[in-house]
């Protein structure tokens, strides 16, 4: 085991068996249903510094994970941040109580309804807020947050262009999804694809590079960025060249700006009722890529660089 260099490989990894004894004061003992595989866990298997620790060697990756409590507190089912575990000892205060819509599986929890679907109403809300009638241009847009990111935009009477990396995917997002144009970026330069559907009022980027400059050409002015993530960066082992059109920043007067979403737990409350009641009326769609069991887990995660994943990837335990 040890930290990789590049893209991840499965030697990388471990598995490991531990006992985990009885919950103590104000622990739950949680057996996981679901975990979530997310794209920042490569960041957090480099020690470079971060807005957050790196994962230890030898310990289990903390991340999301849904689960049933079954000693130590009130059954049911909690969101917790234990990570690629099938069983867990969590403290009572650090886990969410979910309460999902009749007929919504708990896996939700981790995606449309969970820390992704938060992340695109932190951004398209607090970060680069939209209004209606306006251009709105989304990467990675059959993923997690991408999904719930365009038919967001949408429901706030916007014009959303989204960008993937399939031509399933493409079909997925315009005429699953809803959104008015959607485009492989495989099929030539991204400035080129995105051209027509210039100027571009706020763009929500997962991607970074390629994708990051062409929004900038296609910009209007006063155009905005929600800086959400760099995918096409994470597995870089030099720094990956910037746009090399920055001065068109200046120029139309762009604002990019960055975010975590775990700096907006305050709208988290809002977004849950929001997001949930539309869940329960079928206005918002969200596609899963569920893999099974833990010996699955390090491909889910290799998948998501290779962009096997619709929607949100999670491990069925
Ligand atoms: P996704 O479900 O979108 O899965 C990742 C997707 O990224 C893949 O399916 C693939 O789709 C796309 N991708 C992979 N490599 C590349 C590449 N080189 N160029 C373009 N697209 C690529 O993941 P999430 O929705 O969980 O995360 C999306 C982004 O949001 C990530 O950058 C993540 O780090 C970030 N994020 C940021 C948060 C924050 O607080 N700021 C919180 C959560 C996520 P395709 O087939 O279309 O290429």
């Amino acid at each position: 085991m040890q930290r990789p260099v590049g893209e991840a490989k499965p030697s990388d990894f471990e598995i490991a068996e531990r006992e985990l004894g009885e919950p103590g004061e104000g622990q739950l003992l949680v057996r996981n249903r679901f975990m979530s595989v997310d794209p920042y866990m490569r960041g957090r298997m480099s020690d470079a510094k971060s807005y957050a620790a790196p994962y230890e060697l030898g310990k289990a990756m903390y991340g999301g994970a849904v689960g049933e409590v079954v000693e130590g507190g009130e059954p049911g089912l909690v969101v917790n941040g234990a990570g690629w575990r099938e069983a867990a000892l969590v403290g009572a205060a650090h886990v969410r109580r979910v309460d999902l819509p009749d007929g919504v599986s708990p896996s939700a929890a981790l995606g449309a309804l969970g820390m992704p679907g938060l992340t695109a109403w932190v951004g398209l809300t607090d970060i680069a807020p939209v209004a209606e009638g306006e251009t709105v241009f989304v990467s990675a847009a059959a993923g997690a947050v991408g999904s719930v990111a365009g038919q967001l935009a949408r429901a706030r009477g916007c014009r959303v262009i989204g960008s993937a990396g399939a031509p399933e995917k493409v079909a997925y997002v315009r005429d699953v999804l809803g959104f008015d144009a959607a485009f492989d970026y495989h099929d030539g330069p991204v400035s080129q694809l995105l051209q027509p559907h210039a100027p571009v009022d706020v763009y929500f980027d997962n991607v970074g590079g390629e994708h990051l400059e062409a929004a900038i050409g296609a910009m209007a002015d006063f155009g905005r960025v929600a800086a959400c993530g760099a995918i096409a960066s994470y597995n870089d082992t030099d720094p990956s060249p910037g746009p090399r059109n920055m001065f068109q920043v200046v120029t139309k007067r762009i604002t990019i700006r960055g975010f975590i979403v775990m700096d907006h737990g305050d709208v988290a409350g809002e977004f849950y009722r929001t997001a949930g009641g539309w869940l329960a009326e079928g206005r918002l769609g969200y596609r899963e890529t569920v893999v099974e069991g833990l010996d699955g887990a390090v491909d889910a995660f290799l998948d998501l660089h290779r962009g096997t994943n619709v929607g949100k990837m999670l491990v069925r335990l």
